[in-house]
């Protein structure tokens, strides 16, 4: 789709911090990431909800491959997906959480707020999560 800025990224026309990718699916930092590490996994179609996907079960496993190398990279207490946002162009969230010192997890936490990371700290994430991905398979 023209004006769809995930699709303008599967066609190489927008850059991203990739960090997977194959025939049907690719893995990219987010942009505007609410934790280390936050990922988005996206079908290389464009359809606009996530279960509109025809490979569903495919786009999961993808997901949970990026889950693992996020889990071991992080040494995450959990990890929080979700499938909603901004974008008409599915995609699925995977945000790697470490539980903070002063607290327990709670409901508070599962979209936490914005933080910024400089284009050298992006592209340092992305290469350890690609680095990773490579190890596991
Ligand atoms: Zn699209």
């Amino acid at each position: 789709m023209k004006n769809c800025i995930f699709c303008q990224i599967v066609a190489g026309k927008s850059p991203c911090y990739k960090v997977y990718e194959d025939k049907s699916f690719l893995g990219f930092l987010d942009i505007y990431p609410r934790v280390k590490g936050h990922t988005l996994v996206i079908p290389k179609t464009h359809y606009k909800w996530t279960y509109d996907v025809l490979e569903y079960d495919k786009y999961w496993l993808v997901t949970l491959k990026l889950t693992k190398a996020l889990q071991k990279i992080f040494n995450t207490d959990w990890i929080t997906h979700f499938t909603y946002g901004a974008i008409p162009h599915a995609h699925i969230h995977i945000l790697p959480r470490v539980a903070s010192i002063s607290r327990e997890p709670s409901e508070l936490d599962i979209v936490p707020p914005h933080i910024n990371f400089s284009k050298e700290e992006m592209q340092e994430i992305a290469e350890k999560i690609s680095c990773e991905l490579k190890n596991l398979s």
